[in-house]
C-alpha cells in the first residue's frame, strides 16, 4: 500500500514494475527449453461423484520445475507461453502425455476419463482436432476417456472456431467441459449454441457457500440451469466437508478439490485411489 511508502513511493513501484518484467523475461528465456530439458510433468488431481462417492475421472494439470526459477505456477507461464506461441508445443505435449496415461490406466484395468485444460489459443490454430484424433488412436484410446476443459475467454476471441472445435469433438465422443464457469465474460448465448456436456463451476462461487447466502443462491441456480440443459455439473476447489455436503444437497453432480486430493503425479494417485475409494464421502454427512 502506498500511505506507507512516502517519498520513495516512485522508485519503490518502478523498481517493483523492473522486477516483474526481468521475472517475466527470465521465465520466457528458461520456459523455451523445459520440454527438451524434461522440466514438466502433469499432475492428476480426481474428480469424485456425489451420487456414488467413486472417482469418475481425473484432471491434469501441468507442471513445470526448473533448476533456476523453482516450481514456476501455470498460471504464470502459460500466458507466456500464450504470447510466444510456444503453447502449442506444450498443448501438444500435455494432450500426448495425458492419453497415453490414460491409455496405461485402461491397459492395467482401470478406466479413467482424463480431462485436459486447452488454451484458447489452440483452438484458433487449425488443425487442433485433426490431431486429437491423431493422438487417440495412436494409443488407442477410446475417446470418451477424454475431456477437453476450456475457458469462457475462448467464446470471447474465437468463437467460430471453438464452436466448429467442439462439435467436431463431441461427433467422435470426445466430452466438453468448460471450465471456471461463471467468471469469464461471461455470456450465456454460447451456452444456447455450443456442443457441451459440463459446466465446472468456479472455486471462488464455491469458497464461502455456507456462509454466503448469496453465493450458494448463485451456486443452486447454476446447478438447476446445468440439469436443465442436461449438463452435469462440478464444483472446484472444495476444501472442506461442509462444502461438500452442502453441494451434495444442492444437487451438484461432482466435486474437486484438496479436501478430496491434491493435483499429484500418476504414480502416487495409484497409491492413493484404494484410500479415496475405501473413504465413505457420501454418507459420513448424513451421521454427523
Ligand atoms: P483450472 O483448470 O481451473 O485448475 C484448477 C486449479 O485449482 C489448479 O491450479 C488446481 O491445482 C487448483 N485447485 C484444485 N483444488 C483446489 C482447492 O481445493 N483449493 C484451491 N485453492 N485450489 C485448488 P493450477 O494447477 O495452479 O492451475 C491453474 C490454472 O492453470 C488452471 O486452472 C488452468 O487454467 C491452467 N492450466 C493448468 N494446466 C494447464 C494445461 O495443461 N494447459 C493449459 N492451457 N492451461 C493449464
Ligand atoms: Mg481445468
Ligand atoms: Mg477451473
Ligand atoms: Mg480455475
Amino acid at each position: 500500500n502506498s500511505k506507507d511508502l512516502g517519498r520513495n513511493s516512485w522508485s519503490y513501484f518502478s523498481s517493483e514494475m523492473h522486477q516483474r518484467r526481468q521475472s517475466r523475461y527470465l521465465i520466457g528465456a528458461h520456459l523455451q527449453q523445459a520440454l527438451q530439458n524434461n522440466e514438466m510433468h502433469l499432475a492428476y488431481q480426481p474428480k469424485l461423484s456425489l451420487g456414488t462417492g467413486e472417482v469418475v475421472g481425473v484432471e491434469a494439470l501441468l507442471r513445470w520445475q526448473n533448476p533456476e526459477l523453482g516450481t514456476v505456477p501455470p498460471d504464470q507461464f502459460v500466458p507466456l507461453a500464450e504470447d510466444s506461441g510456444q503453447i502449442h508445443e506444450i498443448g501438444d505435449w500435455v494432450l500426448e502425455t495425458a492419453i497415453g496415461q490414460a491409455r496405461r490406466w485402461e491397459l492395467s484395468g482401470r478406466c479413467i476419463p482424463v480431462a485436459v485444460n486447452l488454451s484458447a489459443r489452440q483452438f484458433q490454430r487449425e488443425g487442433l482436432v485433426a490431431r486429437i484424433k491423431q493422438l487417440l488412436s495412436k494409443y488407442s484410446l477410446d475417446a470418451s476417456l477424454l475431456c477437453v476443459e476450456l475457458t469462457e475467454t475462448c467464446f470471447l476471441h474465437s468463437a467460430e472456431e471453438t464452436a466448429l472445435a467442439l462439435h467436431e469433438l463431441r461427433e467422435h465422443g470426445v466430452k466438453v467441459s468448460i471450465d471456471d464457469f461463471g467468471t469469464g465474460y461471461s455470456s450465456l448465448s454460447y451456452i444456447r449454441t455450443m456442443s457441451l456436456d459440463q459446466l465446472k463451476i468456479d472455486r471462488s462461487f464455491v469458497n464461502n457457500i455456507n456462509e454466503a447466502q448469496r453465493d450458494r443462491q448463485l451456486v443452486s441456480a447454476m446447478i438447476a440451469m446445468s440439469q436443465a440443459l442436461g449438463l452435469s455439473v462440478v464444483a472446484e476447489g472444495v476444501e472442506t466437508r461442509e462444502q461438500l455436503d452442502m453441494l451434495r444437497q444442492l444437487g451438484c453432480d461432482e466435486v474437486q478439490g484438496y479436501l478430496i486430493c491434491r493435483p499429484i503425479p500418476a504414480e502416487e494417485l495409484d497409491k492413493v485411489l484404494p484410500d479415496l475409494a475405501g473413504k465413505n464421502w457420501i454418507d459420513a454427512g448424513e451421521e454427523r
